[in-house]
């Protein structure tokens, strides 16, 4: 039997508004050859996230059970909460031909790079500061403060916009998926 090829690392990255959740709703209502990895977080579901669909939605021990277990590929603390990938679940999929796609902010896409040197990285960005912003509050998730906590840390994340292999500007939901449609056609040679 021929080896089977190794499925490829998709990280999707960028600030908390930009729209990557939105852009990659209809990314994989089209493709469905490609898995979510679902991350574990401690933050509190929003009224539209399901358990093991968005989120694995853990406590703080449970998240700390994980760490010290090493059953994450890589985990960050982020506006007041922890978020991680779950080793087993990429890793299995990776073995088996399966391309596995993560979005996850931009620290951790970073360790990622460092671990996996051959994954596809994609930065979205807003097409400015105030429309960021005007998405961030416009989609009614977050307090204040969480809404200013997040939006302290976008300075920093747009400046690492240039270490990722692609950027794509969220101006308008369909050209940036069609965009990122591109790049996944490309990279994974239409299979
Ligand atoms: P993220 O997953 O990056 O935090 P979301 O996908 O939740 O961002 O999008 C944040 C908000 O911005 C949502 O209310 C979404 O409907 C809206 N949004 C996303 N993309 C666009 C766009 N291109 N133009 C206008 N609003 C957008
Ligand atoms: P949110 O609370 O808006 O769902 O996510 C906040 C940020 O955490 C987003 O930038 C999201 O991409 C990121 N994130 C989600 N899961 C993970 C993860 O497993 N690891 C890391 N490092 N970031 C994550």
């Amino acid at each position: 039997m021929a080896d089977l090829k190794r499925g490829k690392l998709y990280v999707v990255t960028g600030p908390s508004g930009v729209g990557k959740g939105t852009i990659l709703e209809k990314f994989f209502n089209n493709n469905k050859n490609i898995y979510f990895s679902v991350s574990m977080t401690t933050r509190c579901p929003r009224p539209n996230e399901k358990e093991g669909v968005n989120y694995f939605f853990v406590s703080n021990e449970e998240f700390d059970r994980a760490v010290k277990n090493d059953e994450l590929l890589e985990w960050t603390e982020y506006s007041g909460n922890f978020y991680g990938t779950s080793k087993k679940f990429v890793e299995n999929a990776l073995l088996k031909g399966v391309d596995v796609l993560l979005e996850i902010e931009t620290q951790g896409a970073k360790k990622v790079m460092e671990k996996f040197p051959d994954c596809i990285t994609i930065f979205f960005a807003p097409p400015s500061f105030e429309e960021l912003e005007s998405r961030l509050r416009g989609r009614h998730t977050e307090d204040e403060n969480a809404i200013q906590k997040r939006l302290s840390a976008v300075r920093d994340e747009l400046s690492m916009a240039e270490k990722f292999k692609y950027n794509i500007v969220n101006d308008e939901v369909e050209s940036a998926y069609t965009k990122l449609q591109a790049v996944y056609d490309f990279e994974s040679g239409g299979k």
